[in-house]
């Protein structure tokens, strides 16, 4: 799983930084956490294409979450896309949805664009397909906020070839293998397929933190992520801005991945008070050293 940072800075864009977006490239399909202003002309400048794409999660309505929604949708259409599209958020999302197709006679795109209310009395399971699932859970902001762990799952286990072989099990039977089955031979005799496998490699788990201000409340959801990326709009000699406008510092940021036990900290959504992005990470880095403060168009591996 990759994460491209389109866009790392809080509230307007400044220090050639802009509003939050992060693309999620998976083996088959790709995913886009939050949709700021300038989205679509990000992801033309980093070279991320958007065929792939089956999903959008909108954490919150503040418009540096999601106003470049309405001209991605529409390039998209423009591009010539006919796959559907999947978008998660809040209540209000589903409102603009229904106006902007509205306002377009009822046919604004030339693909289908599902709503997918993200609904705090329901189940937040947002999507779960054989290659990955993305779960919603409620951080503290202003205004109603969801955080997205997105886990890309096991392939399978991994076939020991030599071992398969010698057992003689025909190469046709070894998707089964991977998938946990055990080979019959023709005189009967039961081939364990956990003896011809081993395990596969381990899903990866990454939590998309939004925006929030400091709260362990959704500690058990994201504990153990391989990566953690959670919002460091101030630093910590401005803490209390940072409580009074429900957000959270470095430090606090890196309180967290520290109590998640999570392998790895990402940092962004900083304040325009703040040209550089180094102290960011320097100050997380006392209490957790295994912290980037991401840049815009790099690749995170998780
Ligand atoms: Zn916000």
């Amino acid at each position: 799983m990759n994460v491209t940072i389109l866009g790392n800075n809080s509230a307007l864009p400044a220090h050639d930084r802009h509003p939050t977006a992060q693309f999620i490239t998976l083996h088959t399909v790709d995913l886009l956490l939050d949709c700021g202003e300038g989205t679509q002309m990000q992801m033309a400048r980093y070279g991320v294409k958007w065929r792939r794409l089956t999903h959008i999660f909108i954490s919150h309505l503040h418009g540096d979450h999601y106003l470049g929604l309405p001209g991605l949708l529409n390039s998209m259409s423009l591009l010539g896309r006919t796959a559907p599209l999947t978008v998660a958020g809040p209540v209000a999302l589903g409102e603009l949805l229904a106006l902007l197709k509205s306002m377009g006679g009822g046919h604004p795109y030339g693909y289908e664009v599902r709503f997918q209310l993200i609904d705090p009395a329901r189940d937040l399971l947002l999507a779960d397909t054989p290659e990955f699932s993305v779960e919603a859970f409620p951080v503290e902001h202003r205004i109603e906020c969801y955080g997205f762990l997105v886990t890309q799952k096991s392939k399978g286990r991994k076939l020991l070839v030599e071992k398969a072989e010698a057992a003689g099990v025909p190469v046709s039977f070894y998707n089964r293998l991977k998938a946990g089955d055990d080979y019959v031979g023709e005189d009967g005799t039961v081939i364990s397929g956990t003896d011809l496998t081993e395990d596969g490699p381990a899903p990866k788990r990454y939590a998309y933190c939004a925006d929030t201000r400091y709260t362990e409340s959704y500690l058990e959801v994201i504990r153990g992520a391989d990566a953690i990326y959670h919002e460091s709009t101030f630093l910590e000699e401005d803490a209390e801005k940072a409580t009074q406008r429900f957000h959270s510092t470095a430090r606090q940021a890196a309180t967290i991945a520290q109590k998640a036990q999570a392998q790895r900290l990402l940092l962004g959504h900083y304040s325009s008070r703040y040209q550089e992005v180094h102290p960011f990470a320097d100050e997380a880095a006392i209490l957790f050293p295994e912290v980037t403060a991401t840049v815009e168009g790099h690749v995170y591996e998780i």
